[in-house]
């Protein structure tokens, strides 16, 4: 299931429970990890049912065991999974278990390798891991959700009684969905659904806002973990499981809800967030200063402003955040709302403001996908150069939230890229460009496309990342074509 990299060994301390360190050197790129995932399943509310096999939408059943959906491709699936329902232990189990509750299928799957003896085993250092259940009963978050569509439906199947000896009780299933939820990651299906892929090593790593690792997941779902940034003897290998480009309080909050995390990394301690001012608000008192948030041991504090000293009571920018999330959700993908809120909130928070990079990135996708709509018209120069605008920034934002090797990054760079290159190109067509600006832009262009390609060197081929590799060539390769007809070399 699993290949290590002789370069980082398995260790245990108090923190951070078993882990892996590097044990020599290790360059930015070189493969850490190598796994299979040990089970991939749909995620609790999906209804759609998919083929066991590969996961692509079905509505046939397996005609042997008649309780699993195959696919028009697949002609069977796990032997003993099938053998389990069509003759053994499990024949009694109404066949309709499934169709009626297909949330229950990640935890089917487990219960199911855990039975058989030749499974067992890959699952040991998943299950043996202990979750205190008290810290989630009647909680925020999962608790609810895999009471009703997991727990309660299983156990009034009768499954419990097919497999004696694994003792399931209410308690054993939803440690069980615990596990599953905290060593998962998000994959994306053939039919382009996403599931949750469960790796016992890769997803049990410690948490860092600022990993220094890069997760890559191929199509058949196998995973590979590669530095991010060199590393050296003794460092723990990180993984992060919070998104980026969310401010302190946010991340803290998706890590308690999702994995009952509480961060105290090196980002969640520093205010200015790795200098970027992602949680910094504009002072009310001088005009040219910042605030930020000082933390206290609980985490919470006022925020202060670094040039006048001002104070910003914690509870008035909690309201505030809490105002311009609300008006976000309000504004329903409205071009003119996301504006007018950008105008707005610009007053009171750093342009680097974490709720600023959302709106913008809104705004970013709004335009782009308008201008694909109307690709046969001319698009307007006005909305090209926006956008490129947006693009450029949330570049450093990316960068320095993610340093090293990062999916991230080169994401931004690609998305700068498309949109530099179609508003020059069309700039030059009006010739608001003479030759040498634009083939000036061109080199530009040409830098960025060869900075993401560097980027992505280490993620494989057959994966999203590689594709998005192949793309960008193709874009390089353009670039570089009009670069020698117009530029020279
Ligand atoms: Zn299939
Ligand atoms: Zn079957
Ligand atoms: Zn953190
Ligand atoms: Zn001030």
């Amino acid at each position: 299931m699993q290949d290590f990299s002789e370069k980082i060994q398995q260790v245990h301390n108090e923190q951070l429970g078993r882990h892996l360190v590097a044990n020599m050197h290790i360059d930015a790129g070189d493969t850490l990890l190598e796994e299979r995932p040990l089970l991939v399943a749909p995620h609790w509310e999906c209804s759609q049912l998919k083929c066991s096999q590969c996961m692509q939408e079905s509505y046939v059943m397996c005609r042997r065991c008649q309780v699993f959906p195959l696919c028009m491709d697949c002609d069977q699936h796990s032997d003993f999974e099938c053998e389990f329902f069509a003759s053994g232990a499990g024949s009694a189990i109404c066949k309709d278990l499934l169709v009626k509750n297909y949330g229950i299928c990640a935890l089917l799957k487990l219960l199911l390798l855990l039975e058989d003896p030749a499974t067992r085993d890959d699952c040991q250092s998943l299950v043996e891991r202990p979750v205190k259940l008290e810290d989630y009963r009647d909680g925020e978050g999962m608790w609810q959700e895999h009471e009703e569509q997991v727990v309660r439906p299983l156990l009034a199947s009768g499954l419990a009684g097919a497999m004696p000896a694994q003792q399931l009780t209410a308690d054993v299933l939803h440690a069980h969905c615990i596990r599953i939820d905290c060593n998962a990651f998000e994959v994306t299906g053939r039919d382009g659904e996403t599931l949750k892929g469960v790796f016992v090593c890769g997803a049990g790593l410690p948490h860092h806002c600022v990993p220094n690792t890069v997760v890559a997941l191929d199509e058949q779902f196998n995973m590979k973990l590669y530095a991010a940034v060199p590393l050296s003897a003794g460092d723990v290998i990180y993984n992060s499981y919070a998104n980026p480009l969310m401010g302190t309080s946010q991340r803290q909050h998706q890590l308690r809800l999702s994995r009952h995390l509480d961060c105290s990394c090196s980002r969640c301690r520093d205010a200015t967030e790795m200098g970027t001012h992602m949680s910094s608000m504009k002072c009310r008192e001088c005009s040219a200063g910042f605030a930020i948030c000082e933390l206290g041991p609980d985490g919470s504090g006022d925020w202060r402003c670094l040039d006048c000293a001002a104070v910003q009571p914690a509870a008035d920018v909690h309201e505030l955040l809490a105002e311009v999330g609300g008006a976000l959700v309000e504004a329903k993908g409205e071009l003119q709302v996301y504006e007018s809120l950008l105008v707005r909130y610009k007053q009171l928070l750093h342009p680097n403001h974490f709720l600023l990079l959302d709106i913008k990135q809104n705004i970013a996708s709004i335009l782009r996908a308008a201008a694909l709509m109307n690709s046969m018209e001319t698009p307007c120069k006005k909305m090209l150069a926006r956008r490129v605008e947006l693009c450029s920034d949330l570049l450093p934002v990316c960068r320095a939230v993610v340093p090293g090797l990062s999916k991230l990054y080169a994401i931004a760079l690609f998305e700068y890229l498309l949109a530099l290159i179609e508003l020059i190109e069309l700039q030059f067509a009006e010739s608001d460009l003479s030759k040498k600006q634009y083939a000036a832009q061109l080199r530009i262009g040409s830098q960025v496309a060869r900075e993401a390609l560097d980027l992505l060197r280490f993620e494989p081929e057959n994966s999203a990342e590689g594709y998005l590799s192949d793309r960008i060539s193709m874009e390089l390769e353009r670039i570089d074509s009009d670069l020698m007809k117009y530029g020279g070399r």
